[in-house]
């Protein structure tokens, strides 16, 4: 275990507190990591396309899929497709924001998106966490959770985590309260909240902080932290969730060059046991953690590859990276 048990107990009674502090200070927080439920701004074509049926046989031979690195409890991945967006369209008004718009990321990939400003890449991520609604097209996680049906809140618990640019930690309480609060709500109200920390929590915990590496900071509060300490807490946040897909939109802006080089490394630490899908613009983070890059503009894709790939293909030099 890797936090002391006096620390557990503070933890325990200063978590009572902060629960009742938010609830009283703000009925409508129950979950700090609960992205709240935003009107869509468009409906969802009553017929959206539906994903096509395949067996195992069908698209892989014998061979049974490709192996995938998750529990069987998680998400049906048997296919290796951690991801499935076939011809999404996303419309305001006229405007299309994500035209026809294909991906498919393999379970356990990291993948890069890049792309100038209102290319459509956050209205992607807004597809992929269901607070954007496409206006056709089809949208999967893994096999079964189809993301154009389930609510923000039922996709989170299906398995995607987000973080957003901003962070959104609580700045009064510590990097641990901040870490107990984003734990699944039916964990935290356990009966034995009070005198111990849920096992499973306790394992959750331990495993956040050898990722994040604030383990000397947990009893800080996290507006003492520096602007990079805050975005690695709030990727702790979404850990603390055990998502199987994790969304990052533009995790080190704002960062110096040595809290960008240590999130390339987080990058790499997560993508061990998660599937990572990244925005960014920052050119030098992306070299050090890209495999496959996807090129966005116009809301389609531009191109797709290796990094030093796309970065020579002329629509994209002629798009994006100028000449
Ligand atoms: P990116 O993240 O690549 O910079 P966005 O996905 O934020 O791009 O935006 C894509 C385009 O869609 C932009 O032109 C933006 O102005 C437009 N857009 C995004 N959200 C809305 C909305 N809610 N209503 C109207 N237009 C929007
Ligand atoms: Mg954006």
């Amino acid at each position: 275990m890797l936090i002391t048990n006096a620390a557990t107990s503070n933890v325990a009674t200063s978590q009572k507190v902060t629960n009742d502090a938010l609830v009283k200070n703000n009925p409508s927080i129950d979950n700090p990591m609960k992205n709240s439920k935003n009107t869509p701004h468009i409906t969802v074509a009553e017929n959206t396309p539906t994903r096509p049926v395949t067996t195992l046989a069908e698209d892989y031979g014998d061979s049974g899929g490709l192996a995938h690195p998750f529990p069987k409890s998680g998400p049906d991945m048997r296919h290796g497709i951690a991801l499935y967006l076939e011809d999404v369209s996303v419309w305001f008004d006229s405007f299309r924001a994500l035209n026809d718009l294909s991906l498919y990321i393999e379970a356990g990939e990291l993948r890069c998106i890049i792309g100038p400003n209102g290319a459509g890449k956050t209205t992607l991520m807004d597809v992929i966490t269901g607070k954007t609604r496409p206006t056709k097209g089809s949208a999967f996680f893994g096999q079964v959770h189809n993301l154009a049906k389930l609510s923000t809140e039922e996709i989170a618990e299906a398995g995607i985590g987000r973080k957003f640019q901003k962070p959104t930690v609580f700045e009064k309480f510590t990097v641990l309260d901040n870490l107990m609060l984003a734990a699944p709500k039916d964990k935290r109200v356990s009966k034995s909240w009070f005198t111990r920390i849920d096992a499973e929590i306790q394992d959750t915990l331990d495993s956040t902080l050898d990722q994040i590496r604030l383990k000397e900071l947990i009893n800080k509060p996290a507006g003492l932290l520096s602007h990079g300490q805050k975005q690695w807490l709030e990727i702790g946040m979404l850990l603390m969730q055990r998502p199987k897909l994790i969304l990052l939109d533009e995790p080190v802006a704002g960062m110096t060059d040595a809290e960008t080089e240590h999130t390339a490394e987080l990058c790499l630490r997560l993508k061990k046991n998660h599937t990572l899908i990244v925005v960014e613009h920052d050119m030098t983070f992306i070299d050090a953690i890209s495999e496959k890059v996807t090129v966005l503009a116009n809301g389609a894709i531009l191109a797709e590859g290796t990094l030093s790939e796309v970065q020579n293909n002329e629509a994209v030099i002629e798009t994006y990276l100028g000449r």
